[in-house]
């Protein structure tokens, strides 16, 4: 099933749970505007080379639209759709004032220098301009894209718009980025972990720990299970996965790849298959990645007990079913990732204010964020007898819709 029909479907259950109407489900369905635009760069060897560049604004009852911009080559109308939809409910878990969006070009940015990646950014912005903004559409970095990314596209949006430092949020610190917005994907996924854990009369220090994928969110994560006590026993990006069943060095594990610019060869574990780490003896299972990755085929072999989602969409809705019947207690992407966009939510408050808080604020206010979207998502469980998916998804949509039917339709 693609992510798309997955999120629909998802929706769908959480509108019947909540006995929304059918006029609400279809206006809540259907995206608030899709855009698709060329984008066509000369390459540095003088070769022009054309790109498909999309922005899918999927709501706006709650504020403005609100999510990231992926560089990957699988990014397609279908997923971006989802993605946004998923930002919209993810928005309204955290209960942050706004809506949702995401973004993507079909590229690989790892077969592009810094200055292809540059200009391809700045004409995707010039493309994109007229439509985000402050108050309407606020990206971020998302898979593929960083600080340096955002630089790009506020400076390239500031010359049609005056600075305006807020159109963007997961900047560098030196041009109004937030202290802790780095790490605050990764940190939030350690607070939800915490506050699942501690409802189950557990805790990190006394768990064993598989992360899949290594990049912004899995290195963060990883190094905060670490300090914190939590045995990692195996880790994978896309270079390769290594385990040790005594627990990973992480930060011996990070200098090494900072060096080697790969997992290969370190000392502090051994090589695995990293198609079995997902399959791989452990307690909780974090799925730091692409999409999709739990499915039919490998769903019923997961032997960890609790699998928190700091990727987006990371199981599709048969692997759900099949870990639901084992028993497995999924963290919902919706909830366990939204660490990244609350810290932007600060990112852009501070921009507003045009004052910095300093990172001990930041992470204590995130924590205050993460711990009450809990609490209110197994409220809804509780209200509608569902899995912590449901309860977030319900948490989510009826926040939406009740701010949709406040504001009414009239044209
Ligand atoms: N790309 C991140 C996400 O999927 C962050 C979005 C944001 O900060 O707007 O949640």
């Amino acid at each position: 099933m693609n992510a798309l029909a997955a999120t629909n479907r998802n929706f769908r259950h959480a509108v019947r749970l909540l006995g929304l109407d059918s006029k609400v489900e279809r206006s809540l369905m259907i995206p608030f505007r899709e855009i698709k635009v060329e984008c066509t760069i000369p390459k540095d060897d003088g070769s022009l080379v054309s790109y498909v560049g999309f922005r899918v604004q999927h709501d706006n009852a709650r504020g403005p639209m609100k999510g990231g911009i992926r560089y990957h080559p699988e990014v397609d109308p279908d997923e971006v759709n989802a993605l946004a939809q998923l930002m919209t409910w993810k928005t309204a878990v955290a209960d942050i004032p706004y809506g949702g969006a995401k973004g993507g070009i079909g590229c690989n940015p790892k077969d592009l220098s810094s200055s292809e990646l540059e200009r391809l950014t700045r004409i995707f912005t010039q493309k994109i301009h007229d439509l985000i903004g402050i108050h309407t559409d606020v990206p971020a970095p998302d898979m593929g894209t960083n600080a340096q990314t955002m630089a790009w596209i506020l400076d390239e949006y500031s010359k049609f718009h005056g600075h305006s430092p807020a159109v963007v949020t997961g900047k560098p610190i030196e041009i109004g980025g937030s202290f802790g917005r780095d790490a605050a994907t990764g940190r939030g996924v350690v607070y939800g972990t915490e506050a699942l854990l501690a409802e189950h009369g557990k805790s990190i220090k006394d768990l064993r720990f598989v992360i899949q994928g290594f990049g912004n969110v899995g290195s963060w994560a990883a190094k905060l299970i670490h300090e914190r006590g939590g045995r990692i026993v195996a880790v994978s990006d896309i270079t390769g996965a290594v385990k040790n069943p005594k627990g990973i060095d992480i930060t011996e594990l990070l200098n090494h790849r900072e060096s080697t610019g790969s997992l290969k060869d370190f000392h502090g574990g051994e090589t695995m298959d990293p198609d079995e780490l997902l399959v791989h003896e452990c307690d909780v299972l974090i799925p730091c990645a692409l999409g999709g990755v739990l499915n039919r085929e490998n769903a019923a072999d997961v032997k960890a007990k609790f699998i928190i989602e700091a990727a987006n969409h990371p199981t599709d809705p048969e692997a759900d079913e099949i870990l639901s019947k084992k028993g497995v207690i999924i963290l919902p992407d919706i909830y366990a990732n939204a660490g990244g966009v609350t810290v932007s939510y600060f990112e852009w408050v501070q921009n507003i204010q045009g004052f910095m808080w300093h990172e001990g604020k930041v992470n204590k206010q995130l924590r205050r964020y993460m711990t009450r979207a809990f609490q209110n998502m197994k409220n809804m469980c509780k209200s509608h007898d569902c899995n912590l998916r449901m309860g977030a998804f319900t948490l989510g949509v009826n926040r939406v819709a009740r701010a949709t039917l406040l504001r009414g339709w009239e044209a």
